[in-house]
């Protein structure tokens, strides 16, 4: 029950309003006995800088931040985690003396490929795209016994900013790649394939494609994929009956979101429950269109 002491945490972001986050934050809060309540503020960036001085001066305890304010909130925050500096965007906030800015993707990342025992050890890497969430998954990696990580974006200055950030602790680990078909005959060699752009996303256009060429086999690795809406992308579906080992975009939104709420409550939900439930929900709302 909502009583003169709950506390308030809200999403900040725009479009926001069909985000899942309120979904799997107000459930955690629900399972761990929390008197606190998730909101979500769809604002403008013109007011961006009043919403985030506003909910420190209202006592919340923290925000998550999406799309479009990540790097702005990176700006505004007094002081930063280690991933929200290397990927100079904060997806959360937790108001102390001071406001801190975390990135729990790189987190998200790691989590749900080590849910599915993926091993690091020289492990051949590719991840397609360079933009945030690629730069968060880099520098997971980056911290494990991999052998090497591809990267292709199909813009390659995006992809030469990346290996900018990362060129001093990748020690030669990535290599850029201008055209993916050049990775045709080395595809066999490859572990683990990181969808890191929006190509499947259940929007016009995006939806029918897949990230990687059509004609690869994708038996025996693990595929990942970071879209989430639909659940099951295209990408995920050749994976899996291909006989890959697939991690479709909602576990590591899952991931991602449980460490948020360490952040704020210092602990860390078990998210099995959730993510079956919203897994079935989701593959529900694709089916009926
Ligand atoms: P971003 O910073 O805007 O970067 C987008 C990346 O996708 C860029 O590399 C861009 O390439 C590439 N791209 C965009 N449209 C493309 C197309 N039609 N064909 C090929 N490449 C394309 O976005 P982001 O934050 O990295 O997010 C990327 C995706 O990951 C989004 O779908 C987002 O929802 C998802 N995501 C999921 C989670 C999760 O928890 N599951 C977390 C973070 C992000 P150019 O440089 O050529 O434009």
């Amino acid at each position: 029950m909502i009583d003169s002491n709950t506390i308030a945490i809200a999403l900040i972001g725009n479009p926001v309003k069909r985000s899942l986050s309120p979904r799997i934050q107000n459930y955690f809060i629900q399972e761990y006995n929390k008197n606190a309540v998730y909101l979500v503020s769809e604002i403008t960036q013109n007011h961006l800088k009043e919403a985030f001085n506003g909910a420190k001066s209202l006592g919340y305890i923290g925000l998550n931040v999406t799309m479009p304010f990540k790097q702005k909130i990176y700006e505004m925050v007094e002081k930063v985690d280690d991933t929200a500096s290397v990927t100079n965007s904060v997806n959360t906030v937790k108001f102390e003396k001071v406001s801190k800015g975390f990135n729990t993707d790189t987190f998200g990342f790691l989590k749900s490929l080590e849910d599915k025992n993926f091993d690091w050890k020289e492990k051949e890497c590719l991840l397609i795209g360079a933009g945030g969430a690629a730069r968060s998954a880099v520098y997971g990696i980056l911290q494990k016994p991999i052998k090497k990580i591809y990267i292709y974006n199909r813009t390659q200055k995006r992809a030469l900013k990346l290996l900018d950030i990362f060129k001093k602790i990748a020690k030669n680990r990535i290599e850029l790649i201008p055209d993916i078909s050049l990775l045709n005959n080395k595809v066999s060699y490859i572990d683990l394939i990181v969808n890191c752009t929006p190509v499947g996303m259940y929007i016009r256009g995006y939806k029918d494609l897949l990230p990687v060429p059509y004609k690869w086999n994708l038996k025996n690795k693990f595929i990942m994929d970071m879209v989430y809406n639909p659940v099951e992308t295209n990408f995920i579906k050749k994976g899996k009956i291909e006989g890959a080992t697939v991690i479709p975009g909602i576990d590591m939104l899952i991931n991602q979101a449980a460490y948020s709420f360490k952040i704020w409550f210092d602990i860390l939900p078990d998210i099995n429950s959730i993510k079956n439930k919203l897994y079935r929900e989701l593959l529900n709302i694709n089916k009926n269109g």
